[in-house]
């Protein structure tokens, strides 16, 4: 995927803190920052493919009912933040003075997103991406971008630039763009079904270590 070229000066703002942990808020449970945690403000459109690949495999173990996924959800939303789903839908009650995490600033260490409402954002994608590869009946997707902004600099020699929403909005654009890229990079790794990026067509294993233990399987097996 060309995404400078198609995207020239793509530029999308996010914070993301240096650890996370789920909170419960009423009897709702919430993924926010840690305590303690640092903010980073990072431009989330400049690898597009981990964070694809890190969504599709949350979603992943979230789909399989791996152990923990809110510890999943914690270190996805460590490396890349929470995706700014806050956006007046109500889900959870209101308290005087006390106000839901999601209805926060998004850049708040107070701001929080439900942790259900998280967990379908990669489970969707997933679902969709399974759909691709004919494992799983049809998905609908929502839209793949909320809001896509241009604005143009001024001064000498002006430049076009292209900003998107949110975490969300740039995960289902680089997902679109990936999954419908006839090199087909996203791949699902033989060994332990891992989901991960490679642009090389041959490319079957997520890492050294699961080829090698693959073929000592194999060879095994052959004995
Ligand atoms: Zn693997």
């Amino acid at each position: 995927m060309d995404l400078k070229a198609m995207f020239p000066n793509l530029n999308t703002m996010w914070v993301r803190w240096s650890a996370y942990e789920i909170v419960d808020y009423h009897g709702v449970s919430y993924l926010m920052p840690s305590p303690g945690s640092e903010a980073f403000q990072y431009n989330c459109a400049e690898q597009p493919e981990i964070l694809v690949a890190d969504a599709l495999e949350l979603g992943r173990q979230i789909t399989e009912n791996a152990d923990n996924t809110g510890r999943a959800c914690a270190s996805f939303a460590a490396r890349h933040g929470l995706f700014g789903l806050g956006g007046g839908k109500d889900v959870g009650p209101f308290s005087s003075g006390d106000v839901a995490p999601c209805y926060r600033p998004v850049n708040d260490r107070e701001y929080g997103e439900e942790l259900r409402r998280f967990q379908d954002e990669p489970r969707l994608l997933y679902r969709h991406f399974l759909s691709a590869r004919g494992e799983a009946a049809m998905a609908e997707m929502p839209a793949i971008a909320s809001e896509l902004r241009f604005k143009l600099t001024s001064g000498q020699m002006p430049q076009l630039v292209c900003e998107l929403e949110n975490l969300l909005s740039a995960l289902r654009l680089f997902y679109a763009l990936l999954i419908t890229d006839s090199a087909m990079p996203l791949k699902v790794c033989k060994n332990c079904g891992k989901v991960y990026y490679n642009l090389h067509a041959k490319s079957e294993f997520c890492g050294t270590k699961c080829r090698n233990y693959y073929n000592v399987k194999a060879f095994r097996s052959k004995k």
